[in-house]
């Protein structure tokens, strides 16, 4: 039994097809549709570049040609380890032999940020219903200049909407990618038009006649006829409180994805993993980690265990720049930086006591391939459970 309908939970599945399991694989999710590429969701999905339906990860008919049951619009509650069984809500329960947590990650929103009609983004209906807004209002305040607040600025720049992005550091992303390569993004987004306000912490929203009030802690106030809120996410884990499963930020897990209970493992954005490869525990929010942690973890239930360390990769699209980064760098010592034609078109080398650790590029997908190369992707550790 899989929990999640992400694509950590779909590479799961089919994985162990793959991978020759021919027992009952069943994916149960919250959401009621089957898994689909939830990284469109801030970017084609609200321009309308692309079509919701265009976005599943593969076809219904797939599944079941696979034999994988898809328990869609049913959320786990709990899981009772003792009787080998997932909570389901509506006091519903099912037998597993092995459990695979794929809950991913929901939107933070702190309580200065909460007023009806804010919107996160996150699902397939945040989309419509952020273009819903768009299409009938002529602005909108952004909070959150990170990568997911940085690609809805974008998108409703390019439909012509008048864009405030508030952000509360000193520059877009300056705390995970540095000053020069934050002050390129911020370059970028005044480049097209984005009212960007810096060292803007919002203090409280409210609404009147369908137009919002954003108060700012500098005493200013900023009207919009919609709000998105782009503060981070939190591992989706609440329900698994109780149930024996350890977590702290996340499921705990070793580096094969499994948790303290015996037959259950954990992948994607929800896993916290002890990494061999880099030492410490890691907690990646990224679509390939997910991917690669979903078939890695179905390699462990068939007993070809397989390490979830991979080199991170990670993209966004901003104002019809491709940006992406590879390497883990949670500190670093030296950059340096090849600008082509910068903000739009340059390279950021990542450097911690020589040894390069990171690369982050803009419209420069070869500087990224040379930097995997560079980097290495740790040899998965796969090896034949006795
Ligand atoms: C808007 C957006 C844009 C993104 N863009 C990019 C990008 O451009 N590049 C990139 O590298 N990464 C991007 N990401 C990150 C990437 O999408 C995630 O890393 C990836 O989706 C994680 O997959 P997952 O399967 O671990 O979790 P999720 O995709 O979060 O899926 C978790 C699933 O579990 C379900 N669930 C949760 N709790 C329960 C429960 N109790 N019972 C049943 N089901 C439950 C949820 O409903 C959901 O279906 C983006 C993320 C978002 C939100």
């Amino acid at each position: 039994v899989i929990v999640g309908g992400g694509v950590a939970a779909h590479e799961c599945a089919f994985e162990l097809r793959r991978q020759g399991f021919d027992g009952h694989v069943e994916i149960v999710s919250a959401e009621t549709v089957p898994p689909y590429d939830r990284t469109w969701v801030s970017k084609g999905l609200v321009t309308g570049e692309r079509r919701p339906d265009e976005a599943f990860l593969s076809p219904g008919a797939a599944y079941a040609d696979a034999g994988i049951r898809l328990t869609l619009g049913r959320r786990a509650v709990g899981i009772d380890v003792a009787r080998s069984e997932l909570l389901l809500e509506r006091s519903a329960s099912l037998a597993f032999d092995r459990l695979v947590i794929c809950s991913g990650g929901e939107p933070r929103l702190p309580a200065a940020l909460r007023a009806p009609g804010v919107l996160t983004i996150r699902e397939l209906g945040d989309a419509s219903r952020l273009r819903a807004v768009l299409s009938a209002g002529d602005d909108i305040a952004v909070i959150g200049a990170g990568f997911i607040g940085g690609e809805v600025a974008s998108a409703a720049a390019a439909l012509g909407k008048a864009v405030t992005l508030l952000e509360a550091a000193s520059a877009p992303l300056a705390h995970v990618l540095g000053d020069q390569v934050a002050a390129r993004m911020r370059a970028l987004h005044v480049s097209m038009g984005v009212d960007l306000r810096c060292g803007v912490a919002v203090r409280g929203i409210t609404r009147r006649d369908g137009r919002f009030s954003l108060s700012l802690a500098n005493g200013g106030t900023v009207e919009a006829a919609a709000v998105v809120a782009g503060v981070g996410m939190a591992p989706a884990v609440g329900w698994l409180e109780g149930s024996g499963v350890e977590c702290e930020d996340g499921v705990l897990t070793d580096s094969f994805g499994r948790t303290s209970v015996p037959g259950i493992l954990a992948a994607g954005d929800c896993a916290r993993w002890s990494s061999e490869h880099y030492g410490g525990r890691l907690r990646i929010e990224h679509w390939d980690t997910a991917a690669r942690h979903g078939a890695a973890v179905a390699s462990s239930v068939v007993g070809r265990e397989s390490s979830l360390d991979v080199v991170p990769f990670h993209w966004s699209e901003q104002h019809g720049v491709l940006h992406q980064w590879v390497g883990h760098a949670p500190a670093w010592d030296r950059v340096e930086i090849d600008d082509v034609d910068p903000p739009r078109t340059y390279v950021a080398r990542y450097f911690r006591q020589g040894s390069l650790v990171g690369v982050f590029a803009a419209g420069q997908p070869k500087a990224i391939a040379g930097g995997r190369r560079e980097l290495g992707y740790p040899v998965p550790q796969a090896r034949d459970a006795a």
